[in-house]
């Protein structure tokens, strides 16, 4: 039997590529998502959900409920773009463009309108008494900077939660069987004197100086650190001119290793190398965290809920405009990253004219960790949590790219959005529907904190 949210998603699928479209308009970058957050909050007010507007301290964090006990369902829906991304949708495009604005080059404009479609139609199936519980969208920021989820597990949002999904645009339909890299990033602000550099040098104390000991105590670290760490870092204020000793100078870090613990006994020696500058300078320094991010905390009972639902939901079904689209962006992919691809997600037979026909029958490169971050992982750490990609864009396409901007402004990302909507749905259903894999999915959860307490 078609549940009630099924007909509903089917009989909106315009509507949910009209809020994919709407918010890839307005990219906003984060913390900056003003229009998108009221717009998606005006809609979840509208479908009779309860929305708390501003929560855990950010503007453009919001949390929107509908129905009440248990199961308590929670979605997780992102909606920043990435600055200078453009909004192009060509590569002429691309190259005569003047003035780069931002753009949804990571598709959580898609995201968005995918986790609002789920939202949407799991609160006409409590609606229609078909399920029983409650279902809760968290409208999280600013993932691109690592922020959002942070700070909204920090205030406690997602622990009434059973279980939480989420889902992200790519080029494969798969389910997420890896973990992340944790992450700290935090800027040293280094203060000294000025002095003219040619007349009393000696009264100067540079910050510059100070900055660039740093750097190269950190380049000297890298051999000390085990091979998951990676260092990078840019300077945000360097001086004015070479002529006057910089009072002022500026370093921005990010470090990531495989988990928190190692991120926070890493982060103690980058801060040791501050000091050490500082003292050999004769500066001072303050530090300023940026965001503070947890590794994936994986879920393998979820995953497997989710591949179910994937399978049971198929990918989309392209239209030849589409194909035509995509065989045009895809001719600008290199051609390793589409053979890589191919090889990784072993695509022989589900691959045509550029787009993922398939779903990943597996957990692709199950238990290994991404070299990426998410702030995916600070809500996996309070709530069991379950993640899956769903195909909107071309193979090999990278992310933070002008293609993949290209392809989630278009058709393909919209066929994407129902199709992950669908696969929350299922996915939901069958968890109000069997509470059983739900404690499965909690003891799983505790089971994996200890192991992680055990080894620090
Ligand atoms: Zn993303």
């Amino acid at each position: 039997m078609t549940s009630e949210g099924m007909t509903w998603i089917k009989a909106n699928e315009k509507f949910l590529g009209e809020i994919s479209d709407t918010i890839w308009g307005y990219a906003e970058t984060g913390l900056k998502e003003y229009r998108s957050s009221a717009y998606l909050e005006d809609i979840f007010e509208k479908a009779g959900f309860t929305v708390r507007r501003g929560v855990a301290g950010m503007e453009t964090a919001f949390v929107a409920e509908y129905g009440c006990g248990h199961p308590h369902i929670g979605l997780l829906a992102e909606y920043d773009a990435l600055p200078g991304l453009s909004q192009a949708v060509s590569h002429e495009q691309k190259i005569y463009e003047k003035v780069p604005c931002a753009g949804h080059g990571c598709g959580h404009n898609a995201l968005a309108a995918a986790v609002t479609g789920g939202g949407l139609a799991i609160a006409q199936d409590i609606q229609k008494g078909q399920v029983k519980g409650k279902v809760t969208v968290f409208g999280c920021p600013a993932e691109e900077l690592l922020i959002g989820k942070g700070r909204m597990a920090e205030a406690g949002l997602f622990d009434e939660c059973d279980v939480l999904l989420s889902c992200h645009p790519n080029d494969v339909n798969y389910v997420w069987a890896r973990t992340s890299n944790a992450v700290w990033s935090g800027k040293f602000s280094f203060t000294g004197r000025t002095a003219h550099a040619a007349i009393d040098p000696y009264n100067g104390r540079s910050a510059l100086d100070a900055v660039e000991l740093m750097n190269v105590g950190a380049n000297y670290l890298r051999e000390h650190v085990t091979p998951d760490v990676r260092i990078h870092y840019v300077i945000t204020n360097g001086g004015e001119v070479p002529n006057v000793v910089p009072k002022s100078a500026q370093v921005w870090y990010t470090i990531r290793a495989q988990n928190r613990e190692s991120v926070q006994t890493l982060k103690a020696r980058i801060q040791n190398l501050a000091l050490g500058a500082s003292i050999m300078t004769e500066t001072t320094f303050e530090t300023e965290t940026v965001s503070d991010c947890s590794d994936v905390l994986r879920n393998k009972v979820l995953e497997q809920v989710l591949l179910e639902s994937m399978k049971e939901t198929g990918a989309p079904v392209w239209t030849e405009e589409e194909y035509r689209f995509a065989e045009r962006i895809s001719e600008n992919v290199a051609e390793g990253l589409k053979r890589k691809a191919h090889s990784e997600y072993h695509l022989d037979g589900q691959v045509y004219r550029g787009l993922h026909t398939g779903i990943y029958d597996g957990f692709y490169r199950e238990g290994e960790t991404m070299a990426v971050s998410t702030d995916v992982g600070d809500a996996s750490w309070r709530v069991p949590t379950g993640v899956f990609s769903f195909a909107s864009t071309v193979i090999g396409s990278p992310g933070h790219s002008w293609l993949y901007t290209s392809c989630c402004g278009s058709s393909i990302a919209r066929k994407g959005v129902s199709m992950a909507a669908q696969v929350l749905l299922r996915t939901a259903e069958k968890l109000y529907e069997d509470h059983k894999r739900i404690i499965m999915a909690a003891e799983e959860f505790k089971k994996e904190q200890t192991v992680r307490e055990e080894m620090f």
